[in-house]
């Protein structure tokens, strides 16, 4: 069966500053209405154009992709001055009546390209889109009580997470901002909480989920995705410290420190996506 992922061209409706260091730009595109599913957590590519492009040339998609990877072989057929940035990104909403899908950007400086697009971008702008694709879903484990860890850059997955909870869930988020203006009013299910972690005062994910009291005493399971060395040990924490078992902790780093997205994987990083796939490793 092919499992060709969707690439599309979106151009930006809307941006608006939601808090000092996220806006939230709103795309359209022909290709949406198609693509878009009702599930959380929808992750895609976004590509970026170089300087001096006003569109970014985007990898030819090949309809009968078995293994869903030869769009990457066909970016990589790109020249390099030619080649979009392309980063990881959430799907915040999508409003099907309006065309108009949302994306938060995390403005963390001037040092990443898509720092610096999110901080400049304009109605008219268009980026490519790779994805989002059911292929790469995080499914929740199966569980009777769930806690979910993230920073900023995991909070529109956090957030359309606990939007999708069934009524009654026990659910426990902790999300660390960089301080109390970052701070977004989420609409979380019923039986679900949220915990604000500010940085400027100290504090850090780990820190927090350890001295939290879990959200109930069944089976439980958590979600955790950031900064990849936060989320390395909050899931050593969960699984050594909490004993839960490894496959009720669904993890990913969205970014390492001082490495951007175009860096090579580091050893750590192949022994944790080897970890992911099922295989041995801490
Ligand atoms: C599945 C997935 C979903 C994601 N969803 C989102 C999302 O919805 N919104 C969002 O904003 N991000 C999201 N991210 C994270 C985003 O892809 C990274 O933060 C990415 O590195 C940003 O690219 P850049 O070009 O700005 O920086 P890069 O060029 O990748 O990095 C440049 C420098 O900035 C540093 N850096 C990168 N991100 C941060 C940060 N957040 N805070 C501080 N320093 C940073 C790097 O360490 C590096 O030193 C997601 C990532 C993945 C894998």
């Amino acid at each position: 069966m092919s499992q060709a992922l969707p690439v599309t061209y979106v151009t930006v409706m809307d941006v608006r500053r939601i808090t000092p260091r996220t806006a939230r730009v709103t795309f359209t595109g022909d290709g949406l209405p198609d693509i878009m599913a009702e599930r959380p957590d929808q992750q895609m590519k976004l590509c970026l154009p170089r300087a001096g492009q006003r569109v970014p040339v985007l990898p030819r998609q090949d309809a009968d992709d078995t293994y869903g990877m030869r769009w990457y072989e066909a970016y990589l057929a790109i020249p390099e001055d030619e080649r979009p940035w392309m980063r990881g990104f959430t799907v915040r909403s999508y409003d099907r009546a309006r065309n108009a899908m949302a994306v938060d950007f995390v403005l963390h400086g001037d040092d990443g390209p898509a720092a610096r697009w999110g901080s400049a971008a304009r109605p008219g702008d268009v980026l490519g889109m790779v994805g989002p694709s059911a292929a790469y879903a995080r499914p929740l484990p199966a569980s009777d009580w769930l806690l979910l860890a993230g920073d900023e850059t995991a909070l529109p997955a956090m957030a359309t997470l606990l939007e999708a909870l069934p009524d009654g869930t026990r659910a426990l988020a902790y999300v660390e901002v960089a301080d109390a203006a970052e701070e977004q009013d989420l609409a979380p299910a019923a039986g679900s909480e949220v915990r604000w972690v500010h940085r400027d005062r100290g504090g850090s994910l780990l820190r927090a989920v350890r001295a939290a009291r879990l959200p109930g005493d069944g089976a439980g399971a958590a979600w955790l995705a950031g900064e990849a060395g936060a989320v390395r040990e909050l899931r050593r924490h969960l699984v050594e410290e909490r004993q839960l078992p490894k496959e009720a902790v669904e993890f990913s780093g969205y970014w390492r420190r001082r490495l951007t997205q175009d860096d090579a994987p580091t050893e750590e990083d192949l022994a944790w996506a080897r970890e992911r796939a099922g295989g041995s490793g801490a």
